[in-house]
């Protein structure tokens, strides 16, 4: 009888995201991996294959930082409409 074990991987998988290829910007799925405590993005750029990118030396305060996130909203209707007042009667904002 054969016996299948599973080989374990090396890394935890955390998640997946996009991100941006090293060599030309180009926006790219991103896995994200921890490995040794530390966290890294493994992207895939089709034209300039995978890059490992370490985002984080402290998985565990990553992972403090990625529960504390809240999902991205959006303005009231009404304060963009008025932003959009005071940028067409005003001007863009000067940059600090
Ligand atoms: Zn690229």
């Amino acid at each position: 009888m054969t016996t299948h074990i599973r080989r374990q991987t090396p890394y935890v998988f955390l998640g997946q995201t996009t991100s941006l290829c090293d060599e030309c910007l180009t926006l790219v799925p991103a896995k994200i991996l921890s490995e040794d405590g530390r966290v890294y993005y493994l992207k895939r750029c089709r034209t300039h294959g995978p890059q490992r990118v370490l985002v984080s030396t402290d998985a565990a305060y990553w992972r403090l930082c990625h529960d504390y996130l809240k999902p991205g909203d959006r303005p009231l209707a009404e304060i963009e409409r008025m932003m959009d007042t005071l940028v067409a009667s005003e001007g863009e904002p000067d940059l600090l």
